[in-house]
């Protein structure tokens, strides 16, 4: 059976004084055995950083994005195999502030998950309709689309990959899904998904959206919500530890 993953997104955020602060202040608050997979993932000048901080703790260490590029003139591009060289194990692909504020695309982002699943490191594909696309009651067509582009260019090995269904509306807003609406919409994609593969249920479907402290339990007990994708309270240490406690 799968593990719950809590994966915490920085976003731009840290320096070398508080990321240390940070990983050692999570460290030591974690239990000695965890029971869910956590996962940080951080700005691209911090891996070799944060990879020591993490060394020997069980928990895996993130990346926000990648190239689609395999290597060569694409300046200020980090590639796939680069990321590997720092022992990452996730990547974020098509994160809604990638799509919106750099122009990604559907195609880019199949393209980058085909990239992080050549060099060994799991994709975490987000997916998320805007506000405006939920009230013209588009949400099935907008995550499906998004979906089915990376199932299109990776169909034998979706079951690889990681989802995080992450309303736009609900990103660092303070506004998060209600349960029945994060399930309704996870299970679309777990049958978009098993009309794919047959492994359907290895695929890890994580919640992102203002997920906290408070919201953590319930969301993460829907049946197709596999754990969460967490920003804003992932920098806030005892926040982040209760939502992987709401986890176990
Ligand atoms: C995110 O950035 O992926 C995210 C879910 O952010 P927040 O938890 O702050 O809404």
């Amino acid at each position: 059976m799968k593990k719950t993953l809590i994966a915490g997104n920085w976003k731009l955020n840290g320096s070398l004084a508080a990321n240390e602060a940070l990983v050692l202040a999570l460290r030591s608050g974690l239990p000695p055995t965890v029971a869910c997979q956590v996962a940080l993932c951080v700005p691209s000048v911090y891996l070799a950083q944060v990879q020591g901080l993490l060394a020997g703790s069980g928990l895996d260490l993130g990346a926000q994005d990648m190239s689609a590029h395999e290597g060569g003139a694409y300046t200020g591009e980090v590639s796939a195999a680069m990321l590997r060289d720092f022992g990452v194990r996730y990547c974020l692909v098509g994160h809604s502030e990638r799509r919106q504020y750099h122009g990604e695309s559907d195609a880019l982002v199949a393209l980058k998950a085909q990239r992080a699943l050549a060099c060994g490191i799991t994709p975490i594909v987000c997916v998320g309709e805007t506000l405006a696309e939920r009230e013209a009651g588009a949400t099935e067509t907008v995550v499906k689309r998004q979906l089915a582009a990376v199932i299109h260019v990776n169909g034998h090995c979706i079951s690889e990959i990681v989802v995080a269904y992450e309303p736009v509306w609900a990103i660092g807003t303070g506004k998060t899904a209600s349960a029945d609406q994060a399930q309704e919409v996870h299970a679309l994609l777990r049958a978009q998904l098993r009309a794919a593969t047959s492994q359907a249920d290895r695929v890890a479907i994580l919640y992102g959206g203002s997920m906290n402290a408070a919201n953590a339990a319930e969301l993460l007990a829907q049946p197709d919500v596999d754990g969460g994708l967490v920003g804003g309270a992932s920098l806030k240490v005892p926040d982040f530890l209760s939502i992987i406690a709401a986890a176990g």
